[in-house]
């Protein structure tokens, strides 16, 4: 299933883009500063646009700047969707003003992972309901801002659980579990997150919002044959599987903890089924934004 929203690329000249200062090789310079007219011109906007709390003040920034980290990167400001539809409205905003953005479940991450110069949308709040649990496929599908032990709850009336257990269990989302690839000392016997994530739905940057998992030849040539965005996003996918998979194959290391930031690339190779959901876990929230995990 596939949706779009209208990206209104005009946009760009009512609001200039934050300006992003580059060293001559590329590097991020300097951290974003948004001028306080473009500050108060997305507050006011997505305060319009969207049902959930829009928190720009210097209190709520404040708050959010840390994890659990040692970082301290003070946000542009807050949102706290109430709906999935403001998460895709806020989105959409956020590109049409070029504001960055950065997802927040319980921010327990221990390596900054959940704060940055964006515009972070916190899921805990609302965004945190147990959706289905299907005893007989032994499946669930959540909210990203769900707390692992409450799924865990809910399962246990049913003697399943969800494996991977970081020691932050009662505080850590499944939305910040798949941005890290989070572990726990089960994941020895039940794997990472990864290895437990069935298909995620998710909206891109751009806008483009989709349901990911394994993806057959049938599947991968269909999507192609009907072009687009999502044509163009799966051929990309497809053209790096191809250019690395041998030096995937040769030199990511065998062991069952890789969860170092984009370690998941070999779940695109042919012999793992193209599965673009694994792929995305671990990638902490820099390439696509969890709406829904089915797990
Ligand atoms: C004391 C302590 C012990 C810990 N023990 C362990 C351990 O045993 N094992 C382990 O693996 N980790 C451990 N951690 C690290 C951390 O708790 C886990 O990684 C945890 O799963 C993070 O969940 P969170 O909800 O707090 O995520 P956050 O910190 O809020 O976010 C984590 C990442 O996920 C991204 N994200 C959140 N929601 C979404 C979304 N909807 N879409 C896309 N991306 C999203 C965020 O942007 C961020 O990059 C520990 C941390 C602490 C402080």
């Amino acid at each position: 299933m596939t949706h779009t929203f209208e990206v209104d690329h005009r946009s760009s000249a009512r609001h200039p883009p934050y300006e992003i200062v580059r060293t001559p090789r590329g590097r991020v310079a300097s951290a974003f500063e948004p001028s306080p007219n473009q500050h108060r011109a997305l507050a006011a906007a997505l305060r319009r646009a969207i049902k959930g709390e829009v928190r720009f003040d210097n209190g709520s920034r404040s708050l959010y700047a840390t994890d659990a980290s040692n970082y301290r990167q003070v946000p542009i400001g807050v949102v706290v969707p109430r709906t999935v539809d403001d998460v895709v409205e806020t989105i959409k905003l956020c590109h049409e003003y070029g504001a960055p953005l950065v997802m927040r479940g319980g921010g327990t991450s221990l390596a900054g992972q959940g704060c940055n110069v964006a515009v972070l949308i916190d899921f805990s709040k609302y965004l945190n309901r147990i959706l289905s649990i299907d005893v007989l496929q032994r499946m669930a599908e959540v909210e990203p801002g769900c707390v692992l032990d409450h799924l865990r709850d809910a399962a246990e009336k049913h003697r399943l659980t969800f494996g991977p257990d970081p020691s932050t269990h009662d505080h850590c989302t499944l939305g910040g579990m798949i941005g890290n690839n989070s572990c726990g000392v089960h994941s020895i016997m039940a794997g990472r997150t990864s290895d437990n994530v069935e298909k995620l739905d998710i909206v891109t940057y751009d806008g483009l919002r989709m349901t990911v998992g394994p993806t057959s030849d049938a599947e991968f040539r269909s999507i192609v044959a009907a072009g687009g965005r999502r044509a163009e996003i799966y051929q990309a996918m497809d053209e790096l599987r191809r250019r690395y998979g041998d030096l995937i194959r040769e030199r990511f290391p065998k062991i069952p903890r890789r969860v170092s930031g984009y370690e998941n690339l070999n779940e695109l190779l042919p012999e793992n089924g193209f599965n673009i959901a694994r792929a995305l876990v671990g990638t902490e929230s820099t390439c696509v934004t969890v709406l829904k995990a089915t797990l």
